[in-house]
């Protein structure tokens, strides 16, 4: 059984749904640890991100009701952050200072100041990108890609990396444009791993890649086992924009954990405001 889902969106980001409303699909559900992460406020205009000014009723919001369901679940304060280096002053002086549990940190973009490029908006973006910036040289983005992410084992406030490897396969269905077996690929992946292993950073199995018709998650099966024999720990979160898909595919994601040899999961302790390694029951 697993206890939590800390990665949550909701109608104050691009979710649907009150805070309460998660709130009370997680205790319908079982779990006991409910982590709101609303995607946190960007210095650019977007449709997804809470407004900066939007950010303190938003704290407030999930800490009156952290009140209300004392007892019965635990509800956390948490943020996505979109964590490119370039809202690195952004994120720590702007957004972090207010304080929150933990944060998401995730690569939604390459590029950097005024010139970024949706990842994941669609897969016309997608190839624009790959065309547009890196003249079809996929091995250079998906490059690119990883270091971002290896990054966030350096990045203010994050604990958890969001949906590894989203980024780079999400439109790559069929291996359209690499395979995930090409040496050059498994090496990227290989260099955000070996830096989320040295500073402790936990990676999330996002059932998310199954809800979006894919075979795998995110990550892929082979990167969670990678994980394991690194010592990496695992959160498994659904990335859920709808109080209904808060558990999405739990039972898929607890039977990888499992066969990947993990027998403890990464949970959240409200007594010390850190993480720690919890047997899989
Ligand atoms: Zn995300
Ligand atoms: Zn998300």
């Amino acid at each position: 059984m697993l206890f939590a889902n800390y990665h949550t969106h909701n109608r104050w980001c691009d979710g649907q749904g009150e805070i309460a409303a998660v709130v009370e699909a997680a205790l319908a559900a079982g779990l006991r640890q409910i982590g709101i992460s609303s995607h946190a406020p960007v210095p650019f205009a977007t449709s997804y991100a809470l407004p900066l000014e939007d950010l303190p009723a938003y704290r407030a919001e999930v800490l009156r009701l952290r009140e209300i369901y004392a007892g019965r679940i635990e509800v956390l304060l948490g943020l996505e952050l979109d964590a490119l280096p370039a809202l690195r002053a952004f994120n720590r002086d702007r957004v972090l200072p207010l304080g929150f549990d933990y944060a998401i940190g995730s690569i939604h973009y390459l590029g950097g100041d005024g010139d970024l490029w949706p990842l994941d908006l669609s897969a016309e973006r997608f190839d624009a990108l790959l065309h547009e910036r890196y003249g079809g040289d996929i091995r250079r983005l998906v490059e690119d890609y990883y270091d971002l992410n290896a990054a966030l084992a350096d990045y203010p406030g994050v604990a958890i990396v969001g949906h590894l490897d989203r980024g780079a396969k999400l439109w790559n269905a069929g291996d359209r444009y690499f395979s995930e077996g090409a040496p050059w690929y498994r090496a990227a992946v290989e260099r955000a791993l070996s830096a989320f292993a040295a500073s402790g950073t936990i990676v999330e199995l996002s059932t998310g890649g199954w809800r979006r018709g894919l075979e795998e998650p995110f990550p892929s099966a082979w990167i969670v086992r990678r994980c394991r024999e690194l010592g990496i720990h695992l959160t498994v979160n659904s990335d859920a924009h709808h109080p209904d898909r808060l558990t999405f595919a739990y039972d898929r994601a607890l039977a990888l954990l499992r066969g990947a040899g993990y027998r403890e999961i990464a949970a959240f302790d409200s007594a010390t405001g850190g993480w720690a390694a919890r047997p899989l029951e």
